[in-house]
């Protein structure tokens, strides 16, 4: 018999990569309050609906050379890397899922549904968010509510259902989004109370409870920890270019507005104001694919201490 592993393989790439492209959509329509589902794609630069073959993930993009088919003009290499980038994800949350490849065992066996499949596709859900929340907060410095206040609910209605896939509880998904939400809004109140600035924009604490109604309080200190020393790698290296002062304004807001704060090379890399919803994003998709890895480090640091 074939083995199962390569068509499982190629199905759950061309899932995540659509996927991935349905999130550049979300990312540059959601943001702007326009529908995700009409019109059909369309060249930013001269409108032309975009061809069947040309919307294939990843490879539609690598055909045009990076160019519109009817005008020619660049299309950003950001839209096919949102693809691959959702559909190795994809992969890797499946392979984690089942432990391994997918054999004729791992299918046969009793709990291949329950344990993988069902876990795989609520817990994508969770991805898939993340990957828009983060490039949203990206490009305009806000997370929306629309999607972060509903991923609280949800996300525990995911652990009741599916929770036992990546060995969380009903109760640890509670006390993680109280806890999540909670430990944001300290700091944002002890910083502002210290510095009489916005350490982090009102959109994290509900981001941070949201994970941490998805993954369980036990990922939080991993989540909080890696965004962290991420968060401050990449605004050393970076930061200038993730710095709010050089983004677009939104539509509709005036451009007066920039006008009042100072151009971001004037400012010194710790008065940048960079988003940190991308790097609780990243934290908690590494939290969730490294969940094993970082209990047993937890459990092998407090046998020592
Ligand atoms: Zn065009």
């Amino acid at each position: 018999m074939m083995d199962p592993s390569l068509p499982f393989f190629a199905l759950i790439f061309l899932l995540g990569s659509s996927i991935g492209s349905f999130l550049n959509v979300v990312i540059y329509r959601l943001p702007h309050g326009l529908s995700l589902v009409r019109p059909a794609s369309r060249c930013p630069s001269c409108g032309a609906p975009i061809r069947l073959w040309h919307n294939v993930p990843v490879f539609g993009w690598l055909m045009l050379r990076g160019r519109c088919a009817d005008c020619h003009v660049k299309i950003s290499a950001r839209y096919p890397l949102i693809e691959l980038l959702t559909g190795i994800l994809f992969l890797a949350l499946w392979h984690d899922l089942i432990g391994g490849f997918t054999t004729t065992e791992v299918i046969a066996s009793g709990g291949f549904l329950m344990n993988a499949v069902i876990p795989f596709v609520l817990y994508s859900v969770f991805v898939a968010g993340l990957i828009a929340i983060a490039f949203i907060d990206l490009d305009y410095f806000v997370i929306p509510d629309v999607m972060s206040l509903p991923a609280i609910p949800l996300g525990l209605l995911v652990t009741y259902a599916a929770g036992h896939g990546i060995g969380v509880s009903m109760e640890d998904a509670l006390i993680g989004a109280l806890s999540g939400a909670g430990v944001i809004v300290a700091i944002i109140v002890i910083y502002g109370a210290l510095t009489g600035r916005e350490g982090m924009g009102g959109g994290d604490w509900k981001l941070l409870g949201a994970i941490g109604a998805w993954l369980g309080w036990q990922a939080l200190p991993m989540v909080l920890f890696m965004a962290s020393i991420q968060g401050i790698l990449v605004t050393l290296i970076v930061g200038r270019a993730l710095a709010v002062d050089e983004l677009p304004p939104m539509p509709g807001e005036a451009d007066d507005e920039g006008a009042e704060s100072a151009p971001a090379e004037a400012k010194a890399v710790g008065q940048l104001a960079v988003p940190f919803g991308p790097f609780l994003a990243l934290a908690a998709i590494e939290a969730l694919l490294f969940r094993e890895e970082w209990s047993r480090l937890l459990a092998n640091l407090t046998a020592i201490g």
